[in-house]
């Protein structure tokens, strides 16, 4: 038998209000600390907006606080815990908190995501469109955890839900070069998920020769190139048309993890903090951290 070695309640209480997070301003290359609870009140207004009800709000509390826990050190090689961009997740200064900010972060004082007695680095994205990704399928570089794709009748009606992209024929090779094949004319989809989300794409130049990508590469590069909203996700459908190709898709963002205009929709049907994270986090349990014995 082993006895886990825990904190006292008062060393648990002391342990989280010192709790800090360096967070590495990009633009300015400097790294500011800021108390774990003030900069999940911060992050809020940028990541789900400020005016979200409250449990939708509280929601993403719980969910930014637990990556800020989970992802402790991942900028270390710059002295840092977190970026302040979308890589980690997105923090333009203290100063962003607002009253229902702060009022969702205290609620859910010191509350983490939990799966398998470690904290998870809780993705979480702007609309899924219907159905959640596997977060699996979306990072194959870093420790994910694992989420079971949820359907989602909530964020169908919201912005974003929804959309089309136009990929002109002669614009395929700029986008193709990025992925290593210039001489590419032609575009199809080459495999599904078992979240149902377009996992790879085949890339063929004429004379035979084709290179089959990762979807989630060719979204970043088609953003890098025409920006977020052109493949807002990998949930689509490709239709070639004489001039190009057409993406129809659903969602924007990965789609792994809480679904944010679902959770704002939930929450004003009068869903609890409770059951969105219940939802969109299956067989994830929400705990105090200090339960866990680590320090946060
Ligand atoms: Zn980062
Ligand atoms: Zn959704």
């Amino acid at each position: 038998m082993t006895i886990a070695r825990r904190p006292g309640p008062l060393l648990a209480l002391v342990a989280g209000l010192l709790a800090v997070r360096r967070i590495l301003r990009l633009s300015t290359g400097t790294v500011e600390t800021v108390p774990l609870e003030a900069y999940v009140a911060a992050v809020l207004p940028a990541e789900i907006g400020a005016g979200a009800p409250a449990a939708a709000l509280e929601a993403q509390a719980v969910a930014a606080r637990s990556y800020a826990v989970a992802r402790k050190g991942r900028h270390a090689d710059q002295g840092a815990d977190l970026c302040d961009g979308v890589h980690c997740q997105v923090f333009e200064g203290l100063s962003r908190a607002t009253d229902a900010t702060r009022r969702a972060a205290s609620a859910t004082r010191g509350l983490v995501l939990v799966q398998g007695g470690r904290v998870i680095a809780a993705p979480f994205h702007a609309v899924c469109g219907g159905r959640t990704a596997r977060p699996a399928a979306v990072w194959d570089d870093e420790e994910v955890p694992d989420l079971v794709p949820v359907e989602d009748d909530a964020c169908v009606a919201s912005p974003g839900a929804r959309w089309t992209f136009f990929l002109p024929r002669a614009q395929l090779p700029g986008l193709a070069a990025r992925l290593g094949f210039p001489e590419a004319r032609f575009l199809e989809v080459w495999s599904h998920g078992d979240d149902a989300r377009v996992s790879a794409l085949r890339l063929a130049a004429p004379g035979g020769r084709s290179l089959v990508v990762r979807a989630f590469d060719v979204r970043a590069r088609a953003s890098e190139i025409w920006g977020w909203s052109s493949l807002r996700s990998t949930d689509f459908e490709i239709e070639e048309r004489p001039a190009g190709y057409l993406f129809s898709g659903r969602g924007t963002g990965h789609g792994a993890g809480l679904c944010q205009a679902g959770a704002i929709v939930r929450a004003r049907r009068g869903e609890s903090r409770a059951a969105i994270l219940a939802h969109y986090y299956r067989g994830v349990v929400t705990v105090p951290v200090e339960s866990l014995g680590a320090r946060p």
